[in-house]
């Protein structure tokens, strides 16, 4: 009976329904993923647009999991009807977990995760696809800091196997436990992280960012500087392509956050290309325009 109770006591949250705030490039692949693994999810955005461009790439995924022979017909239509796109917040009343995807700026995340705090259930998850922002800095103003922590994934995220789970200093073990579980149940491959700025891949990435940055400031070419680490050094992209591939705007910010946590590293230039894309409004493959041209 003790064993049972103990048992109990330990077990860890399952993760049934879900939801992601904000149906942009990651959001939308969250939403995709999980509702291919079965756990149904409410999509969340503020713009309509954004719901039908998650909606619309869920679809083309999952045709060509059929065109493959992956997945029947029947189950496209079923995988489909369990994402359910929304602009209100009603839905979030019931969800197991919460992974927050909206833009990278710390006083929208900040209100925004206040804000669905308020309206999920006592013991729900909340969690954020912060690619930088510190989890703490995140958890302030929290009253519920032990149900949160972060929960990254990488672009795109069907591909990508990687998970950040990152825990921060008042996550309980039982938050982690079930996130890891959840991404488990995704088909992704978890890894639990202590927080800090840029967590473990982004304080990788961005310093090489910002070395790119300096390189084609110096004078390189960023179409060769791409070339030469693709074909040459056997990456499977170059910088500037990877950079497109996030959205210039998300590098933006990622870039100030990693420049203010780590600034002997990561001084802030003035010019650099990233804040040229940016202030340019080229974002990359999300608006047809940025280091390349896509149509
Ligand atoms: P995106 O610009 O493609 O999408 C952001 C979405 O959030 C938009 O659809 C926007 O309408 C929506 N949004 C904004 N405010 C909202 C609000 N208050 N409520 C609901 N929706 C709102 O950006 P993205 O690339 O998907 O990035 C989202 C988050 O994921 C960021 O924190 C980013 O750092 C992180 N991330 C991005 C990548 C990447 O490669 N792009 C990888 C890992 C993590």
């Amino acid at each position: 009976k003790g064993k049972a109770k103990k048992a109990a006591k330990t077990a860890t949250k399952a993760v049934n329904t879900a939801a992601v705030i904000g149906a942009g490039i990651m959001g939308g692949g969250i939403a995709y993923q999980s509702a291919l693994k079965g756990v149904p999810v409410v999509m969340k955005d503020i713009a309509d647009k954004a719901l039908e461009l998650g909606m619309a790439e869920a679809s083309g995924l999952l045709a060509k999991q059929v065109e493959r022979k992956k997945l029947d017909v029947k189950s496209m239509a079923k995988v489909i009807a369990s994402i359910t796109p929304t602009l209100s917040n009603d839905a979030l009343k019931n969800v197991d977990i919460v992974v927050e995807a909206v833009v990278e700026n710390p006083k929208v995340k900040g209100a925004v995760l206040k804000e669905v705090e308020s309206i999920i259930a006592q013991d729900a998850i909340l969690t954020s696809n912060t690619s930088t922002i510190s989890i703490n800095a995140l958890a302030a103003n929290l009253t519920r800091p032990e149900n949160f922590c972060g929960m990254h994934f990488f672009n795109p995220v069907h591909r990508m196997p990687l998970v950040e789970v990152i825990r921060g200093k008042d996550t309980s073990d039982e938050t982690v436990a079930a996130v890891v579980a959840y991404a488990a149940k995704m088909g992704k491959s978890p890894i639990v992280v202590n927080d800090c700025p840029g967590f473990f891949v982004n304080r990788v990435l961005f310093p090489y960012f910002a070395g790119f940055s300096k390189l084609v400031l110096d004078g390189a070419d960023f179409a060769q500087v791409d070339k030469v680490m693709e074909k040459q050094f056997g990456w499977p992209m170059g910088p500037a392509y990877l950079l497109d591939v996030v959205g210039l705007d998300t590098a933006f910010h990622c870039t100030d956050v990693m420049a203010d946590g780590f600034p002997t590293r990561m001084a802030k230039l003035d010019h650099d290309p990233v804040s040229a894309m940016y202030k340019a409004e080229r974002y990359g493959q999300k608006n047809g325009l940025g280091f390349y041209a896509y149509s």
